[in-house]
């Protein structure tokens, strides 16, 4: 589970800080060494643990609360409140175009969990009332598509797709077409990834997303790669733009560095986070629920 060796030093921490009754500004810094060190081995971005140091010890050293009540009990309460803002503080929802379908491109490195991702979504889209189209557009890999299909069928979500001789811009020109005519009114474009990012992979997503005009470039990326997720949501932001992320396999990742670094060195929102492999698990992604989670 995600943050499981951050939340033990922080709740370490913290149980030193209230046993105080008395805070001086020493005592601060001190239980903010163990935080820095706690984050850095968490995984976090360098730069952000030094300006969330920073920030949590110019606020606590604070007159209110070192000479405040409970001094220790709002020192916890300022890293609370530091966590959520640098999550990006409320949750970022999905939006809906005004004149249907929408459009969602699902981007990603390869493995990184876009076509579970993309079953998942339209499954729970398709529980909130929605008809939810699928489109196979990996056509370099055929048992991407079969990959789709199975997962469409677990969910009972139609999955269009023309094989793999046709370009995946026909067939997301196609897949619009065929929606229109189906009234759905969500399309969930499944795109190829690579390994790695280069220009023929965002030469075609741009093709893509000339074509379809998506409502959001929803960025998969899979939390256990740690800051080379964050470098390559960097990346797919600058080159093709992103609206949102969505942020696998936080159950297999102990750290959680790139859940709390993604934001702040993006500037773009997780929109939901994957804790496992069921449609459920794909969560909504709320900053406050996961410092709470990560404050135990
Ligand atoms: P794609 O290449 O980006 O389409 O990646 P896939 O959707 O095929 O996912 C790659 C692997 O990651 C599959 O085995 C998925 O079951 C697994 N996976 C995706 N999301 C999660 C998650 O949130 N938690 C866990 N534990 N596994 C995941």
């Amino acid at each position: 589970m995600a943050f499981e060796n951050l939340s033990a030093k922080l709740q370490e921490v913290f149980k030193q800080l209230r046993g105080k009754g008395v805070l001086t500004e020493d005592d601060v810094k001190a239980a903010m060494r163990e935080v820095k060190i706690a984050l850095l081995e968490a995984d976090v971005n360098f730069k952000i643990v030094k300006d969330f140091i920073k920030t949590v010890t110019d606020r606590a050293v604070g007159v209110e609360v070192l000479q405040g009540l409970n001094p220790g009990q709002q020192v916890i309460k300022i890293v609370n409140e530091e966590l959520i803002s640098l999550m990006g503080s409320t949750q970022s929802r999905l939006t809906y175009s005004n004149r249907p379908p929408t459009v969602y491109m699902m981007v990603g490195l390869q493995g990184a969990g876009k076509t579970t991702s993309s079953g998942k979504l339209a499954g729970q889209l398709r529980k909130q009332g929605r008809n939810p189209l699928l489109v196979a557009c990996d056509i370099y890999r055929p048992a991407a598509i079969k990959q789709l299909q199975v997962v469409g069928k677990n969910y009972g979500i139609p999955v269009f797709e023309m094989g793999t001789e046709v370009s995946p811009v026909e067939i997301s020109k196609k897949a619009l077409e065929y929606a229109a005519e189906q009234h759905h009114d969500v399309v969930l474009i499944d795109t190829a990834g690579r390994l790695h990012i280069n220009e023929e992979l965002m030469q075609e997503l741009l093709d893509i997303k000339a074509t379809v005009r998506p409502q959001e470039v929803l960025l998969v990326v899979d939390a256990m790669t740690g800051q080379d997720a964050v470098t390559v949501a960097g990346s797919f932001d600058s080159q093709l733009g992103v609206d949102g992320i969505i942020m696998t396999k936080l159950d297999g990742d102990a750290r959680g560095g790139a859940a709390l670094s993604v934001r702040s060195v993006t500037n773009k929102p997780i929109k939901y986070i994957g804790m496992g492999e069921k449609m459920e698990d794909l969560e909504p992604f709320y900053p406050d629920r996961m410092a709470s989670r990560i404050l135990g």
